[in-house]
This record gives structure tokens, C-alpha cells and sequence, in this order.
């Protein structure tokens, strides 16, 4: 069993009073900043001038360019899209970097993939929540929080790890469990999880049911209520108690039904093409090619963008949702601001 780190195990002491700067305020930097400065904590946002900015002030918190921000840290947390920080890095970050800063990340693209090299004379470590930004918010406001990651890639000051786990109280990871990884394990296992499971597996068998019943001659609407709608109560059942406390609660029909199909569907050969998604990831061929990608002005992520806002099942649940505000309650989070997991 890896070691779990809880609120109790943590000393915030050594953080306390240092300059924490969270560059970028998006999915996580939003939720860094306002829960740490609700943790106690010095933070100063770091973003460059547009929506994230006046966002920020809005928010009530201290607001900078990326530059004055980072170069008055002790602390410097990036949370910039990982295919900008490295320019943002060499430009505004590098230059105001001291011995014995702190370069944080939450996430470790850029550093296990030689994007970012960091001075041998700083920490660097990462903590990384395991659920969107908007759930590290919305879970803390609620006296919750999402579990984190940390890892450490260089202890320069010998305080790296005691500032880490204090970081992910301060965001309330530890009150729901923090444990420690490399940069390569979590760099791997985030983009295979998210790849492979929770964005494009799940996306991926979500269209093929709803397009099998679809091309079978069933209503869109029906088709997207089973498909789509559904799956976020059965994924709430497996939440709170795992796959036999979903199953306790379907009937022994379905229940049946998901032993006999379920393994039909997603088989031996699957896994498979999971082992080659993850030799690509840990190869650095799928980041060699998300660069490249980004250097060409993104050419196949925008026609592919366009074409997924398109599908049917979209355009059909875009319909039926607006008949069912309750479904998000209030807690619908603006397009732009939603990335990658
Ligand atoms: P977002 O895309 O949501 O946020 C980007 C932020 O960076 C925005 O505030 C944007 O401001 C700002 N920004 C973009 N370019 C620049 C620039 N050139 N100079 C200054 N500011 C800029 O990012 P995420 O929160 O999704 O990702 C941040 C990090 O967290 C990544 O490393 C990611 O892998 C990691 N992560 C993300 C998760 C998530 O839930 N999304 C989950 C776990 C880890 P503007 O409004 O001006 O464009
Ligand atoms: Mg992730
Ligand atoms: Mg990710």
C-alpha cells in the first residue's frame, strides 16, 4: 500500500510566510490561488493581461504580469497550458529565478519531456491534483478536496518535500489523500489515464453506444439519455463504492447484462491498443507529436475539435439539457476555461 499523507500528517510551517506565485489562473490556477489564499497562505497571481487577469482581481485576489509575480516568489507555481510554459518559462519566469526558489508544477510534461530545464539550484517538484481544477474549487469551498500527487525532481534547499505536502493542503489534497510519485510515473500515468480511460476512452465508447443505436434506428434522444446521461449516475455509484456498490444498486438483470457483454465489448484486444497507447506515451512519441502539433498551429486538433462539436450526440444533449437546467445546477463551467484533465 503506498504511503497516504492526510492533514494531520502535514506541517505547513515551512510554507507559511514564503511568496507563493500561481502563474496562470485557468482550470487549476483558479482553484490554487483562491484556495490557498483561503488556506492562510501569500499568493499572488501571475497572468499576463486579458480575462484571467481582470478574473483574478475580481476574485479578490493580489494580480501581477507573469514576470513581477514570479521574479518576487519564493514559490513559483505553474499553471499555464503545458504546451506554453516552456516560452513563458525562458522568457518571463527564468529571468527572476533565485537560488533556493521553489519551481512547481501540476503536472510533469514539461520537465520528464526535456521542455523545461530548470537551474540545479532550485526545487522542483510537482503537485498534482487528480480531478479537474473546477472540482479542486468546488470540493474545498465544501470542506472536501480532491487527492493529489506530489513528486519531487530536484531538492535544492533539502525543504522540498515538507513544502510540497504543505502546497497540497493548502489546496486541500490532504483532506483526501496525497501520495508521493516520480515526475516520469506521474507524467505517464496522467496522460495514459486520461487518454486511455477517462477523456478518450470514455468519449470514444459513450459515441460508439449512442451511434449504434442511432444507425439501428432508435431515437437520438433515447439513445443519448442511455449513452450519455446515464453514465454519470452509474460513475457516481463507482465513486462512492467501487464497481460492486454500483452493481448492489442496478438491477440483477443489467447487472448480468455487464457481465456477460461488457468484457464482448471491451476485450482482450483493447487492452492491446491500450499497451500501445502507453509504449507511445512512455516512448515520448505522443509528445513529440502534441509539439509538433502546437509548432504547426495545431492542424489536426482544430479539425478534429470541429468536427467532434458537430457529432450528433451534442447537438441532440445540447437540446435536451437546456430542458433540464437542474443537471448542472448552477455548477456549469464556462467553455473556455475547461482542458484537459
Ligand atoms: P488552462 O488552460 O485552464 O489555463 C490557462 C491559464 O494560463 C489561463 O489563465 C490563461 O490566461 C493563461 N495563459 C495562457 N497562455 C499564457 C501566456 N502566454 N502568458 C500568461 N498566461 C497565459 O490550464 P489548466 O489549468 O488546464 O492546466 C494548467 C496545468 O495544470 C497544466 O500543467 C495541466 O497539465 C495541469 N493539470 C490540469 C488539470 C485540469 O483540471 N485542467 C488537472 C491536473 C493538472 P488567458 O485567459 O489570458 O488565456
Ligand atoms: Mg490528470
Ligand atoms: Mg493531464
Amino acid at each position: 500500500m503506498a504511503k497516504m499523507y492526510y492533514n494531520n500528517d502535514i506541517n505547513e510551517a515551512t510554507l507559511q510566510g514564503k511568496k507563493i506565485a500561481v502563474i496562470g489562473y485557468g482550470s487549476q490556477g483558479h482553484a490554487h490561488a483562491q484556495n490557498l489564499n483561503e488556506s492562510g497562505f501569500d499568493v499572488t497571481v501571475g497572468i499576463r493581461p486579458g480575462k484571467s487577469f481582470d478574473k483574478a482581481e475580481q476574485d479578490g485576489l493580489k494580480v501581477k504580469t507573469v514576470k513581477e509575480a514570479a521574479a518576487e516568489a519564493d514559490v513559483i507555481m505553474i499553471l499555464l497550458p503545458d504546451e506554453r510554459q516552456k516560452a513563458v518559462y525562458e522568457e518571463e519566469i527564468a529571468p527572476g529565478l533565485q537560488a533556493g526558489n521553489s519551481l512547481v508544477f501540476a503536472h510533469g510534461f514539461n520537465v520528464h519531456f526535456g521542455q523545461i530545464v530548470p537551474p540545479a539550484d532550485v526545487d522542483v517538484f510537482l503537485v498534482a491534483p487528480k480531478g479537474p481544477g473546477h472540482l479542486v474549487r468546488r470540493t474545498y469551498e465544501a470542506g472536501a478536496g480532491v487527492p493529489a500527487l506530489f513528486g519531487i525532481f530536484q531538492d535544492a534547499t533539502g525543504n522540498a518535500k515538507d513544502l510540497a505536502l504543505a502546497y497540497a493542503k493548502g489546496i486541500g489534497a490532504a483532506r483526501a489523500g496525497v501520495i508521493e510519485t516520480t515526475f516520469k510515473e506521474e507524467t505517464e500515468t496522467d496522460l495514459f489515464g486520461e487518454q486511455a480511460v477517462l477523456c478518450g476512452g470514455t468519449t470514444a465508447l459513450v459515441k460508439a453506444g449512442f451511434e449504434t443505436l442511432v444507425e439501428a434506428g432508435y431515437q437520438p434522444e433515447i439513445a443519448y439519455f442511455e449513452c450519455m446521461h446515464e453514465l454519470k449516475l452509474i460513475v457516481d455509484l463507482m465513486y462512492e463504492g467501487g464497481l460492486a456498490n454500483m452493481r448492489y444498486s442496478i438491477s440483477d438483470t443489467a447487472e448480468w447484462g455487464d457481465f456477460v457483454s461488457g468484457p464482448r465489448v471491451i476485450d482482450a484486444s483493447v487492452k492491446e491498443r491500450m499497451k500501445d497507447v502507453l509504449t507511445d506515451i512512455q516512448e515520448g512519441k505522443f509528445a513529440k507529436e502534441w509539439i509538433n502539433e502546437n509548432e504547426t498551429n495545431r492542424p489536426k486538433y482544430n479539425a478534429i475539435k470541429k468536427a467532434e462539436s458537430e457529432h450528433q450526440i451534442e447537438v441532440v444533449g445540447d437540446k435536451l439539457r437546456e430542458m433540464m437546467p437542474f443537471v448542472n445546477n448552477g455548477k456549469k463551467i464556462e467553455k473556455e476555461v475547461v482542458h484537459s484533465a
